[in-house]
């Protein structure tokens, strides 16, 4: 059995998994978001650990037999700063949706841009750690005085929660999640040190980076009675792409989340495009395997909106009957440009807009253009990936979006291919048992993927010419969308 923790945006979950496959138990904890200024987001590091320790006591206190290791996956980018000495955080954690790092980033020189995409596969942004940690050393006294001392740490989410986890409080994290500090090269795998410079930070203020399977450390009998092995590391997307896909490049997984994360495994070749992340997916038994990832910055969040703000349904479920009422969009189209548009167009500037209202327009109009919104933003990645990894032959979804029967279908119909999805909701948290299992000779890959049994396949049923029509219609409101904010 192993002891998952699936350390979220908002929430941290501890699961057990056993070697059949089956979660036995779960336990849940949600955390405070703090916005200190607009689009500001932290996040409380003690309170994460705390309520890490209680998810994670509460399940092991279930558990008929010892588990047979402890695997991590995590919201990736968020920064925590601490004192190595003791453990104590230094500055509330700054969460990857923050955006105060927004003109640092955007003031870098066109050769820096370059430089960063080159090396480290990412389109430079504030998302990543990179400029999230300069700002800490730069803003908080207490950061600076650690580093004089030799006793800072920063670390992602799963390095803070293994340090306070192991027994020798260990300063560690996995290629996965490395890779997305904007500090690390592709190739080598490893801190770049003109990176390291262009951002001020040195390299022993981070942590060790591991293979994904590696043995991080065993964890404090104090916390969990006796010493487990953690065995695996795994950033969230990277974890569902395992689960989901793994090695398969014919593969493409969607979560459909707040937002949506579009990813597919390229092998252990690197592929640069010039609108998507390339990024590194995992390594285990020193292999690393590569992934060309999009994100995708509202998805279920605008279901959300119609339910909160708009009024438009009660619940989100509600959206697929509704937009199943007509028979076609009538060419009414939504461009969920919320917060700006993220991959493949990259444009902060552009804002949401509803297109092709009419006196005809009904609730179910905007409804259903708002859920074939999320297919088209999917498309868009899809296509590109489609371009670069020729043959894809499915796209396996996961989240809660995913429940629609009405998005899934279109999605199927418009990007003319199967959608696939799967029996386990965990799939984050399955991600990664996954590669702590295997490893521990739990149960071996082809089991492992056999426990991910289809629920159902969306068999796509447009022609060539309707998946055009719908198209072109989308990429004419997206243009209608820009340098708007
Ligand atoms: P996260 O992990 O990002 O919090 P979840 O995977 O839990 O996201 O999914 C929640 C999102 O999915 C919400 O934004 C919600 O609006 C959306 N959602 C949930 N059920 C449905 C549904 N049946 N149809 C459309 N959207 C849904």
């Amino acid at each position: 059995m192993i002891l998952t923790l699936d350390l979220g945006t908002t929430s941290v979950r501890c699961l057990a998994i056993n070697k059949q496959g089956h979660c036995i138990t779960l336990s849940q904890l949600e955390f405070t978001q703090y916005f200190p200024q607009p689009a500001w987001v932290e996040h409380d590091a003690n309170e994460i650990w705390q309520k890490t320790i209680t998810v994670l006591q509460t399940v092991l206190e279930q558990l008929p037999s010892t588990p047979s290791g402890i695997a991590i996956t995590n919201q990736r980018e968020t920064v925590i700063a601490w004192e190595k000495s003791t453990g104590t955080p230094l500055h509330h954690g700054i969460v990857w949706q923050c955006r105060r790092t927004a003109q640092r980033i955007s003031e870098l020189s066109e050769n820096d841009k370059a430089l960063i995409k080159q090396k480290t596969g990412l389109i430079p942004d504030a998302y990543f750690s990179a400029s999230k940690i300069e700002w800490l050393y730069s803003h908080c006294d207490a950061v600076k005085t650690a580093a004089k001392h030799n006793d800072l740490c920063f670390g992602t989410i799963d390095s803070w929660i293994l340090f306070n986890l192991s027994q020798n409080n260990v300063f560690k994290t996995d290629t996965s999640n490395a890779s997305r500090t904007m500090l690390v090269d592709l190739e080598t795998q490893d801190y770049d040190q003109e990176l390291l410079d262009l951002f001020q930070i040195n390299r022993s203020w981070l942590p060790d980076i591991q293979q994904s399977n590696a043995l991080f450390d065993y964890s404090n009998e104090q916390i969990t009675q006796t010493t487990l092995p953690i065995h695996a590391i795994l950033g969230d997307q990277q974890a569902a792409l395992f689960a989901n896909c793994g090695n398969d490049t014919s593969k493409i997984k969607n979560t459909y989340g707040t937002g949506l994360f579009i990813a597919s495994s390229t092998g252990n070749k690197i592929i640069h495009t010039k609108k998507l992340l390339a990024t590194i997916g995992w390594t285990i038994n020193n292999e690393t395997t590569y992934a060309l990832e999009g994100s995708i910055f509202v998805g279920g969040s605008a279901i959300q909106w119609c339910r909160d703000q708009l009024n438009l349904i009660s619940t989100a479920k509600e959206s697929s009957s509704l937009a199943q009422e007509i028979s076609n969009n009538d060419n009414v189209y939504f461009v969920p440009a919320l917060t700006g548009l993220g991959a493949p167009h990259w444009d902060s500037s552009a804002r949401g807009l509803f297109i092709g209202l009419t006196r005809g327009t009904t609730k179910a109009h905007m409804i259903r253009a708002v859920l074939e919104s999320l297919a088209y933003q999917t498309k868009d990645v899809c296509s590109i990936i489609a371009q670069s990894i020729p043959k894809t032959t499915s796209l396996i979804v996961d989240g809660g979006a995913s429940q629609n029967e009405f998005l899934m279908q279109f999605q199927a119909d418009i990007l003319g291919i199967p959608v696939t999805k799967s029996s386990i909701t965990e799939v984050t948290a399955y991600g990664v048992a996954g590669v702590a299992g295997i490893t521990l000779n739990l149960f071996s890959e082809t089991e492992f993927r056999s426990f991910f049994k289809a629920t159902k396949t969306y068999t796509p049923m447009f022609d060539a010419t309707q998946i055009d029509v719908y198209y072109s219609q989308w990429i004419q409101a997206v243009q209608r969308s820009r340098q708007w904010g």
